[in-house]
């Protein structure tokens, strides 16, 4: 396995910085600087690596491989309600948020769902693991998490793998022990574009525009400026941005048809890059315009029933044995799935949840404790696992999952935060995109939709790009 990070000389690496540095700059690698987050007209680079980083290729394809499943998968058990139901209502007792999404799934499903069909933009997230004697080149995937709302990076993952494959080019530094065709390019924005493209298509309407749901004073709005921008370009539709509180200040349904109307504006997609934290949330607000656009005839990315389905809890149960059969009849298919789990553990009142408690207050080094929240920093990890389980009656310890630590090889790397080299000694998460429509009887598409690498120091728990841990990477196929 080449180390790129160690081959060069410092003076070759500020060489690297600038050259980098430019190329952020004027190709919209970019995100908004901390201090001035409401402010257009500064920004610094997104947080990217110089090098990009060895992955298995054989790994890297089972990755991209069963997407495809398990974007059938959120599907089928976002219309299991019975499933969703023994989870959901079990959850509601002890995790307020989890209990308001799905009393917004309960209420909309009661009045009846105004639009059948249904957008996924996915992304499930992996670590290496290596087996004791095993090679680099034979490392399996191992899922951390399947994502189902608001997955950021896909245009700034696209930016970063060019940016290698330019530093590669145009410095030759590192030319020699590196093949460009073991960089693949990712294509998540045209992927994602072109999934919004067919929702828009299937809603039917010429006039009607898509609506990106963001947060107040985004900074990372870049990277879903690119997916407007191809949306317009490619397919001549017009996105707009409304925030939750806009949506409700400024939204309407028409009577008859449910139609949603932001001002005189009809909207044919929901796309929410918001609507997945507690702090989307701050006021009733908030609700009041999730509630609207979920009662709306417009097709939401995702429903609120895919956002529960994208649950840790969801994955927990679907790890248990005969559990995945309940939603995937090919047996190859469900080896496929299930190969990539690693061990997950319930902390409920079920003997395997008691063991699971029992085993975590003895030893909880190799065990991540994880609430139902997504965004990053979130995670319990050593000893602080002890300490919070001591704090917690039975039912409260059901709003938490266990889960095994994936520890993958390190490599070294050298990250570029601010306009500032950092070396560091790294671990990689490997992200797929997968892109799915289903219209209410059929699936219409279901897709890869590219693939993101995020890298960070090794010391880090947790690998948020967003939260400040981690960096944007690409993935050098070994
Ligand atoms: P979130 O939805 O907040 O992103 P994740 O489950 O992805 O939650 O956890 C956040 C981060 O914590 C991951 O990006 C990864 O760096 C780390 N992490 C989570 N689960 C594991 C695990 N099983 N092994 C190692 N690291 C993990
Ligand atoms: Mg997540
Ligand atoms: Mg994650």
């Amino acid at each position: 396995m080449s180390d790129l990070a160690t081959s060069v000389t410092d003076d070759q690496l500020l060489i690297l910085k600038d050259a980098a540095l430019d190329y952020a700059l004027s190709h919209g690698l970019v995100v908004r600087p901390p201090a001035t987050a409401a402010s257009h007209t500064g920004v610094v680079n997104a947080p990217v690596s110089l090098f990009p980083t060895p992955f298995p290729a054989k790994a890297f394809q089972d990755a991209v491989k069963i997407q495809p499943l398990f974007n059938q998968l959120v599907h089928d058990i976002s219309e299991d309600d019975a499933f969703l139901k023994e989870i959901m209502e079990s959850l509601s007792t002890v995790d307020d948020f989890v209990k308001r999404l799905y009393d917004l799934y309960l209420l909309v499903k009661k009045e009846g769902i105004a639009q059948p069909a249904s957008l996924g933009v996915h992304r499930s997230d992996y670590i290496i693991h290596l087996s004791p004697g095993q090679d680099f080149s034979e490392a399996a995937i191992k899922q951390v998490e399947m994502n189902t709302i608001s997955v950021s990076f896909g245009s700034l993952s696209s930016l970063t793998g060019d940016l290698h494959r330019y530093l590669q080019a145009t410095t030759g530094y590192f030319t020699d022990k590196l093949d460009v065709s073991a960089l693949p390019s990712s294509e998540s924005i045209e992927s994602i574009a072109s999934g919004l493209a067919s929702a828009h298509q299937h809603y039917g309407s010429k006039t009607a525009k898509v609506m990106m749901v963001v947060q107040p004073g985004e900074r990372n709005a870049f990277d879903q400026r690119y997916i407007e921008y191809n949306l317009l370009k490619n397919h001549g539709i017009v996105l707009i941005r409304k925030t939750l509180a806009e949506v409700a200040d400024h939204g309407r349904l028409d009577p008859q048809t449910k139609a949603l109307y932001i001002g005189d504006q009809e909207i044919s997609v929901a796309y929410y890059r918001s609507a997945y934290a507690t702090t989307d949330y701050p006021t009733e607000k908030e609700w009041e315009g999730r509630l609207l656009a979920e009662r709306s005839l417009a097709i939401k990315c995702p429903t609120v029933a895919y956002q529960l389905v994208g649950t840790k809890k969801v994955q927990q149960v679907l790890a248990a044995p005969g559990q995945l059969e309940r939603f995937v009849q090919d047996p190859v298919s469900v080896a496929a799935l299930r190969a990539s789990f690693t061990g997950l553990y319930p902390l409920d009142h079920t003997s395997e949840g008691l063991a699971a408690y029992e085993a975590a207050l003895k030893n909880s080094d190799e065990l991540v404790m994880k609430p139902q929240r997504e965004g990053g920093g979130n995670n319990i990890y050593g000893k602080d696992i002890q300490t919070t389980l001591k704090t917690l009656t039975p039912e409260q310890r059901n709003a938490y999952i266990l889960m095994d630590i994936i520890r993958p090889p390190v490599t070294k790397n050298v990250l570029l935060r601010q306009g500032e080299l950092q070396k560091a000694d790294v671990v990689s998460e490997l992200g797929v995109y997968g892109i799915y429509l289903h219209d209410g009887k059929r699936v219409v598409r279901n897709d890869n939709g590219g693939h993101l690498l995020r890298t960070k120091g090794v010391e880090s728990n947790e690998g948020g790009v967003a939260a400040g841990f981690a960096v944007i990477d690409s993935v050098l196929l070994v």
